[in-house]
């Protein structure tokens, strides 16, 4: 039996972080559509069956280079998200410190001390200056 599996299983895609991610979310949809009330969770029982059925067809597709493709976007997507998630509290936590501004040019976000009255703040990306109240 279970060498029957792994020859099925062979040259197929199987399961990835994206297909983990999928089953989650799934799982999500599902206790959402059938713990709302039916008005609200009928809504979420369709998308529940297209992520597990996406995810299903996934993990047994052939197109290695397709959903190996889709797999590195995910992780590129997740990364850049926690990553974003990280600075908003970095940015929290130094925020009776510092002061955070973004360049009028070229939208880089600049930290700059706290309480030193009107001052000039240079990019240090694209060399634009700017006062402002820090
Ligand atoms: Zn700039």
């Amino acid at each position: 039996m279970r060498e029957k599996l792994l020859r099925f299983m062979y040259g197929r895609n199987g399961n990835d972080a994206l297909n983990r991610f999928l089953i989650i979310l799934g799982l999500v949809l599902m206790l959402l559509s059938m713990f709302l009330p039916s008005g609200v969770g009928k809504f979420f029982s369709l998308p529940f069956l297209a992520v597990l059925g996406y995810a299903y067809f996934r993990m047994f597709s052939r197109n290695l280079y397709k959903r190996q493709a889709e797999n590195a976007w995910y992780w590129k997507k997740r990364t850049a998200f926690c990553s974003s998630f990280r600075l908003l509290k970095e940015r929290w936590l130094q925020r009776k410190d510092y002061r955070f501004f973004s360049c009028p040019s070229c939208r880089t976000t600049l930290r700059v001390p706290r309480g030193r009255g009107k001052i000039k703040i240079v990019c240090r990306k694209c060399g634009t200056s700017f006062v402002r109240n820090s």
